[in-house]
């Protein structure tokens, strides 16, 4: 049976699939992709799964429930990395799911459900610039425009699909109808430090953030930096400053989160006052209305100091994602399974990154369960994850499962 030690050896030992021999980078549709499939239908095939890869590149397997053809809970995770990844962001619930199903063994024979373990391909976006790929195709949300992306050597992903010797025009056979699936679950580092500052090992998630991004252009006007006395600059990027500090301070009294990633001056000269100031603004919340009514403030006091200075402020939303729920019913079960380890009292925390389950959550429940992490690093060589909290990840998954049987009978 594999033991959590296994599984962070498997993890490790899928780091070998990368673009560089020094660090970890598997994109979409590369060799890299297909060869980690290739890995894990063979552990998957070890644990007694018939496997597949669907018509976007995931990796599935399968075991049959107490007779042919049921609704299957889907468990997994991603397979695909950022560049100079970790190697247990998305791997990690992959492998845990297999090692489930392995745990579990004959018992799924008995189950009112099949048990399906997923890699999806594409979750990260690092390839083409479009995150949620592969769980999206899953949910049956492919989006036909996709096709004339590109990757940085101009390879769209029409090429791509077909190179990888997947046909694009079949890409719509890896949705899954509601019918077909229980429910989705998915276990994944938290790539935060709550559970570490909680000394606890599992957490649930309540809901998955789902992101607004703006772009805010603050106006002024440029002018010599000398020959310009202060009542008559309209400096930009003192209002832009002032701007990115009021966001800091309003989230950082909310339970929000918000994130200045870039700044861009014109015209960007050492003896010019600036004359605009673009930026940029991640802000993610537990739900939407909490979200939207932080943006609200933000903006109306960012407007407000803006007018104060004579300088205009133009919006445009670039990205807006809805929040994904975790279902009550499944993430009861994950709670059962975490109690099953010792810890009376699970730690509930929302996801302030995004994860598979905001795609697949359009044909599927979903509940998540969170291992915790070193010191809350993710998208990082440095990522880790400890064994013992692994072992309680392992236990509770196969507790939520059998909890989600019971449920069911
Ligand atoms: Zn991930």
């Amino acid at each position: 049976m594999t033991t959590a030690a296994e599984v962070l050896a498997r993890c490790a030992e899928l780091d070998r699939y990368s673009a560089h021999p020094t660090h970890l980078e598997r994109v979409y549709l590369s060799p890299q992709h297909a060869a980690a499939n290739a890995a894990v239908a063979d552990w998957m095939e070890k644990a007694g799964l018939r496997t597949w890869q669907d018509a976007a590149g995931n990796q599935l397997g399968r075991r049959e429930g107490r007779e042919p053809g049921l609704p299957a809970l889907l468990i997994g995770s991603h397979l695909d990395t950022v560049p100079d990844a970790g190697s247990y962001d998305g791997m990690l619930g992959v492998v845990m799911a297999v090692a489930v199903v392995e745990r579990l063994g004959d018992r799924i024979a008995d189950l009112p459900f099949a048990v399906e373990v997923v890699g999806f391909s594409d979750e990260e976006g690092t390839r083409f610039g479009t995150a949620l790929m592969g769980s999206r195709a899953a949910a049956g949300t492919w989006d036909e425009d996709w096709w004339e992306l590109r990757d940085k050597s101009g390879t769209t992903l029409y090429s791509a699909f077909r190179d990888f010797g997947l046909d694009p025009r079949r890409v719509g056979e890896a949705a899954r109808r509601p019918e077909e699936l229980v429910g989705y679950l998915e276990a994944h580092i938290e790539q935060g430090p709550y559970l570490e500052a909680a000394d606890a090992s599992l957490g649930h998630v309540t809901t998955i953030a789902g992101a607004r991004r703006f772009k805010l252009s603050v106006v002024g006007e440029a002018r010599h930096a000398g020959g310009t006395p202060y009542p008559r600059r309209r400096d930009a990027l003192v209002g832009a400053a002032e701007a990115i500090t009021t966001i800091e301070r309003l989230a950082r009294a909310s339970d929000c989160i918000a994130t200045v990633g870039r700044i861009e001056v014109m015209p960007g000269a050492v003896n010019v006052i600036p004359g605009r100031a673009d930026f940029s603004l991640d802000l993610r919340a537990e739900s939407d209305q909490e979200r939207d009514a932080m943006w609200e403030a933000m903006s109306a006091e960012i407007e407000r100091a803006c007018a104060s200075r004579r300088l205009e402020l133009r919006v445009v939303e670039t990205h807006r994602a809805p929040s994904m729920r975790c279902a009550p019913w499944l993430t009861d079960a994950v709670v059962q399974g975490i109690r099953a380890t010792g810890d009376a009292d699970p730690m509930g925390l929302w996801s302030r990154a995004g994860h598979d389950g905001m795609a697949i959550g359009a044909v599927t429940d979903i509940a998540m369960l969170f291992v915790r992490c070193f010191d809350g690093i993710s998208h990082h060589p440095a990522e880790a994850v400890r064994e013992v909290d692994v072992a309680a990840g392992l236990d509770a998954l196969e507790h939520a499962v059998l909890a989600i049987a019971k449920g069911m009978a």
